[in-house]
């Protein structure tokens, strides 16, 4: 999918570093030409690694994808990429001195002075290592590591040419995540942990529910795909359970589950989906009043259907709602809600980009 890149100032988050180049080797594919400038995307998450090349209009070339634990340790993950950009650049006919720039997302807590992962589940080995200064060492290319909420977001926000404007990308699932564009610049804050939507308040009583952090009524306890779930188990707990939709008996009840049973008109799943929706609007509210983005965006896996189902418009506008309802008029009436579009590209696609924004 296309994305236009614009470009690229360094924020916190961001590392950016020359390394004395160039014999790297990269990769294009079938739309590059012989002079078109490439940067390498690689976005490492727990169970994959993508790896992407992508052009300087923000085309994507060629990808890949593989197991994290076949490769393991950020070594051998950036020379398998590495490797990679060589052998697909080669089998295009193109030259390796086209690849310009590296960039990388991690998830986690990512210490933006050191470039070091600080905090981070699912990745052994990732933690304390140096990632800026490996990834030079591998590439011989400018390199840059990023968070990869930000990443993502920084690739949303280019593909809509937001330019100097400002964005917020909220990541629904387990967890709730957000990354943020602030002013054209990616922001991962100076600890690492901007954008943790999942664990701003929206229960302020006494008998607010405990999150995992420790604290209390955090967004997540209540909207986080278990929050969702155990709202709606709340919810049906006095019903007569052969009234309810086949979606909802079984011994596991996902969120899908739930958008299902509203999509076929059960009230009470529908309701908890509006419900999801408030709360959600209520973070993204304090959001709003904090740095008044333009635009921020819902993707994720939990969006219950999206602009494609009834009941995703019913949860997007409840959220709107919720924003419109605790911010000034001037915030919540200007806000652009809407959903995501780049899905699981979206991380690669914007390490490339912030890898071009080294050298541009
Ligand atoms: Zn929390």
């Amino acid at each position: 999918m296309p994305v236009a890149i614009q470009k690229l100032p360094l924020a916190a988050t961001i590392l950016l570093r020359s390394c004395n180049n160039s014999d790297a080797t990269l990769d294009l594919s079938h739309t590059a030409s012989s002079t078109d400038d490439l940067y390498l995307g690689i976005d490492v998450g727990g169970t994959d690694v993508k790896i992407g090349l992508v052009n300087a209009g923000g085309t994507l070339i060629d990808s890949h994808r593989t197991p994290t634990p076949e490769l393991g340790s950020p070594e051998r993950v950036f020379a398998f990429a590495i490797d990679y950009a060589d052998k697909q650049l080669s089998k295009l006919g193109l030259q390796s001195e086209q690849l310009k720039a590296v960039g990388l997302a991690v998830p986690g807590v990512l210490d933006t002075e050191q470039y070091v992962l600080r905090e981070v589940v699912n990745l052994p080995g990732w933690l304390g290592v140096k990632l800026l200064d490996t990834l030079c060492a591998a590439s011989q290319l400018p390199s840059a590591v990023v968070n990869d909420a930000n990443s993502a977001a920084y690739a949303e926000h280019s593909l809509r040419k937001l330019d100097r404007q400002s964005l917020a990308l909220v990541t629904l699932g387990t967890g709730i995540g957000s990354g943020v564009v602030i002013a054209g610049n990616p922001h991962g804050g100076d600890h690492g942990c901007a954008g943790e939507l999942g664990h701003i308040a929206v229960d302020f009583g006494p008998d607010a529910i405990k999150c995992t952090c420790g604290s209390s009524g955090h967004l997540e306890s209540y909207a986080g795909a278990r929050g969702v779930v155990a709202r709606l188990r709340k919810a049906i707990e006095l019903i007569d359970q052969e009234s309810l939709p086949k979606s909802l008996m079984g011994k596991t009840i996902t969120p899908r589950d739930i958008a299902s049973a509203a999509e076929s008109g059960h009230a009470i799943s529908r309701n908890v989906i509006i419900d999801t929706g408030r709360f959600v609007g209520r973070a993204i509210g304090m959001i709003g009043q904090v740095a008044d983005p333009a635009v921020v965006l819902l993707g994720g896996a939990m969006t219950f259907g999206g602009d494609d189902t009834e009941v995703g418009r019913q949860f997007i506008q409840a959220v709107r709602d919720s924003v419109t309802a605790t911010t000034l008029v001037q915030v919540g009436g200007n806000i652009k809600i809407e959903f995501a579009t780049l899905g699981n590209n979206a991380g690669m696609l914007g390490a490339a980009m912030v890898a071009k924004q080294t050298v541009s």
